[in-house]
């Protein structure tokens, strides 16, 4: 090999986060959406279908959600699928029924937004943007959402490793935006049995290099309902602020991500679990009392 000057070259990766290192902030993040506090001691669950399908099906979940503790609506207007042919979301109108959703429960709403030409219009009516996981790296939206004054929640891409995934959110915070969720939901590997594999060390790792709040999807991350709970509880152990969840009526007529919809019931009993992991790990999780217990007190 030729030995001269080239040789000598130190080939440098890119200079390291600034705005999210956990140096810059050491006493963490914590993102405010009208009242809840996503970072806080409080673990916040978001939870919704994964599209909204219709007025009937986002009302109905919606308040099995808070029933159970759910304290913010997630469903998705603008869906990002793998075939053209797939329900692709009820665009405009799946946002209005988000908007009156929302008035009728006072629920705030995570929906996603996919494309930088729909920032404006989902602005208007979500509480959070939501830059999904294909979008990770689609830095023109990452600019665009950086410079709305709601809060982002940014999947990691699922190839991406923890370093991208900051450098996607060093993106939002350069641009004004100082409200950012990470969201670890799985990442690809040689694994076939699960839909992802969800990567519970990204939390405390996230945690460790980043003050930004760190939520974790087990329902993409798994692909199947029965092991939501299971990574549910997993996720708020390693220190999750947050949890991200599907959940569905009817999973086997719904227009995406069935499989992986947990059933309300199914749901409730899923809040009651990780309330007990998140007193362990000292955390809360504020649930509402069931309506007997309710009257039972103030008699
Ligand atoms: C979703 O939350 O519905 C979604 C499409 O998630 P992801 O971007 O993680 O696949
Ligand atoms: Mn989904």
């Amino acid at each position: 090999m030729e030995r001269g000057k080239n040789s000598q070259q130190v080939i440098s990766g890119p200079p390291p986060v600034k705005l999210v290192n956990r140096e810059t902030k050491p006493e963490g993040t914590i993102v405010n959406v009208q009242g809840i506090q996503i970072g806080s001691s409080e673990v916040v669950v978001m939870a919704g279908p994964c599209a909204v399908e219709n007025r009937e099906q986002l009302l109905a979940i919606a308040r099995a959600v808070q029933a159970s503790g759910g304290k913010i609506l997630r469903g998705g207007a603008f869906k990002p699928r793998t075939s053209p042919y797939s329900f692709t979301g009820l665009k405009e109108e799946g946002l209005k029924l988000l908007a009156t959703v929302r008035q009728e429960t006072g629920l705030p709403v995570v929906t996603e937004v996919m494309d930088t030409r729909q920032v404006e219009m989902v602005c208007r009516y979500a509480d959070i943007l939501q830059v999904g996981s294909r979008n990770m790296q689609n830095f023109a939206l990452l600019e665009e959402v950086g410079q709305c004054n709601i809060p982002v929640l940014l999947k990691r891409g699922m190839s991406a490793t923890i370093k991208e995934f900051l450098f996607a959110a060093e993106y939002i915070l350069k641009h004004g935006n100082q409200q950012v969720i990470l969201c670890e939901r799985g990442i690809r590997t040689f694994e076939t049995s699960t839909r992802y594999t969800l990567d519970l060390n990204a939390v405390p790792m996230l945690k460790k290099l980043s003050h930004l709040p760190v939520i974790v999807d087990p329902s993409h991350g798994t692909g199947h309902w029965w092991m939501v709970p299971w990574l549910a509880k997993a996720a708020v152990a390693v220190g999750a602020d947050g949890l991200l969840v599907e959940v569905h009526y009817k999973p086997e007529e719904a227009l995406s991500d069935g499989p992986q919809c947990l059933r309300p019931d199914k749901f409730d009993s899923m809040m009651q679990e990780i309330n007990k992991v998140a007193r362990a790990v000292g955390r809360k999780i504020s649930i509402p009392k069931p309506i007997h217990e309710l009257s039972n007190s103030t008699v």
